[in-house]
């Protein structure tokens, strides 16, 4: 076998390796081992990119390694579980960022390009960039800053919208016609500025439950720039690895719209769900009823079947646990114990799967909302622990509201439901939730975790 003929064998390896650890990826019993077997393929790809006689500059290329990996190793060990979807945002803002710089590096080795290589970098500054400012307009919203929390729109936003991306369309042909390498990298420039003013328009808007869709919408973008970025250094690895990553981001926005009811053009348009005046909390929250661990206990003792409706602050209040051990108490008790899933609750798609697997929660006992929902009218109690949102009944009753149209987990149908959060503070989209002053509805102000070991330690004294 020649050179160039093993080293593509060698990345085809690492593609099967990609393949393979997607698949596992695909199930929270089988993830951990699927990351493993991407990161050996990308291990693969590496080594084998060090191999290839083109690649010279090696001090350079170790450096980065040896920075970047550093700073990765840091971060990975530094941020706290419930700040990993706002990482995951930026590192996607990354890739992003780097496919850009790339692509412009590639441009400058000269004026001999080819017009599928023009068009290959053009392109990979197009969606580079945009998924660079997108993603940190996105980050910047996951962390609730509080100058991001609001959508803002200009008017006529997908006209404009529209412009700018025919504009920058315009500057990746003339960067194919353009032969002097100032005119190119003034055409890059271009593309560059057209795709920044995009990547902020798209996202500024967005908020409530079109944010889900958002993140994974990036997520895929990252992965097809680093793909055109394939194309540009004729690197078979980074387009399959970008090509798997963008399909899988489409497939993984295709779900979320179809869960929260989104159309995707709307979101690619950035056309959302207007947001109209906040309703007055005050009057909404003016019959609300609270409980305490003991009361909760003694409701829990008459109960057959109770279903846990997990949200993002049981993932602040690191919960699981906790909420695993009360299970099995009421489960040795006789008592019926389900896990209600919504596809948005917390702040990245599968964060309850992934806290409740780690909490050795039977999958089992996981029910997705479309087939909880139907049942819910004959459970004794709902626990809704940290979720808001994705209970909220506004979503059905409200056009106007950030989360209209969105599907929740009806809880209301319940016959008692328990909500343990630490106040009446809004979720993510920062509206008031009618929920709680519902006749049927008790709220159990504290932290998750110490409500849960608090109910546990009163259900024990009932024995
Ligand atoms: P929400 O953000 O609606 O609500 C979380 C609630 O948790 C808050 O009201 C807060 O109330 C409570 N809370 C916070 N800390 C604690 C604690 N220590 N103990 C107890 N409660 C706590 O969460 P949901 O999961 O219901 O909804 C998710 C929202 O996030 C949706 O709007 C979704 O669109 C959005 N989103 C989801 C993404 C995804 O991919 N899953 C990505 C981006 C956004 P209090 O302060 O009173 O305790």
């Amino acid at each position: 076998m020649t050179g160039s003929a093993s080293i593509l064998f060698a990345y085809l390896a690492s593609a099967l390796f990609f393949i393979l650890g997607l698949k596992q990826m695909s199930h929270p019993r089988t993830a951990v081992r699927g990351i493993v077997i991407a990161a050996i393929g990308m291990l693969i790809a590496i080594v084998v990119t060090f191999l290839d006689p083109n690649v010279t500059g090696y001090v350079f290329i170790v450096i980065g390694l040896a920075v970047g990996g550093a700073i990765g190793a840091w971060l990975a060990l530094k941020v706290e579980m419930t700040d990993m979807p706002q990482l995951v945002g930026l590192l996607n803002g990354l890739g992003g960022g780097a496919s850009t710089l790339v692509a412009w590096a590639d441009l400058q080795l000269g004026t001999g390009h080819a017009l599928d290589s023009l068009i290959a970098i053009g392109i990979s500054g197009l969606i580079g960039t945009v998924t660079f400012w997108g993603s940190l307009v996105a980050w910047a919203k996951l962390k609730e800053l509080p100058q991001f929390k609001k959508p803002f729109a200009l008017p006529n936003q997908p006209i404009i919208n529209a412009a700018i991306l025919l504009l920058a369309i315009f500057f990746i042909a003339l960067l194919t016609m353009t032969h002097s390498s100032l005119g190119q990298t003034g055409c890059y420039v271009m593309i560059m500025l057209a795709a920044s003013a995009l990547g902020l328009f798209l996202v500024l808007p967005i908020g409530g439950a079109d944010m889900p869709v958002v993140i994974s919408l990036m997520n895929s973008y990252s992965g097809l720039a680093g793909a055109a970025t394939g194309f540009v250094i004729s690197n078979n690895a980074l387009i399959i690895a970008g090509s798997l990553v963008g399909a899988s981001g489409v497939i993984l926005t295709q779900i979320m719209c179809k869960a929260m009811n989104r159309s995707l053009p709307n979101v690619l348009f950035g056309t959302m769900a207007s947001s109209g005046p906040v309703a007055d909390a005050d009057a909404i929250y003016a019959n609300v009823r609270s409980t305490t661990p003991d009361d909760v206990a003694m409701i829990l003792d008459g109960a057959q079947r109770v279903v846990f409706v997990p949200g993002y602050g049981m993932a602040v209040a690191q919960a699981q646990h906790a909420v695993r051990d009360l299970s099995k108490l009421l489960e040795s008790r006789g008592c019926t114990v389900e896990y209600a899933i919504h596809p948005v609750a917390g702040r990245m798609p599968g964060h309850m799967n992934v806290l409740l697997a780690e909490a050795d929660i039977s999958y089992e006992k996981l029910k997705e909302m479309d087939e909880i929902n139907p049942t819910l009218d004959t459970v004794d109690v709902a626990i809704v622990i940290g979720a808001n949102d994705v209970v909220n009944p506004v979503a059905k009753t409200d056009p106007t509201s950030p989360i209209a149209g969105m599907p929740i987990i009806e809880v209301d149908k319940c016959r008692t439901v328990i909500v343990i959060k630490r106040s009446l503070s809004p979720g993510f989209a920062g509206i008031p939730n009618p929920l709680f002053a519902l006749p049927n509805a008790l709220m159990l102000y504290a932290d998750g975790q110490q409500a849960v070991l608090d109910i546990a330690k009163a259900v024990k004294e009932l024995d």
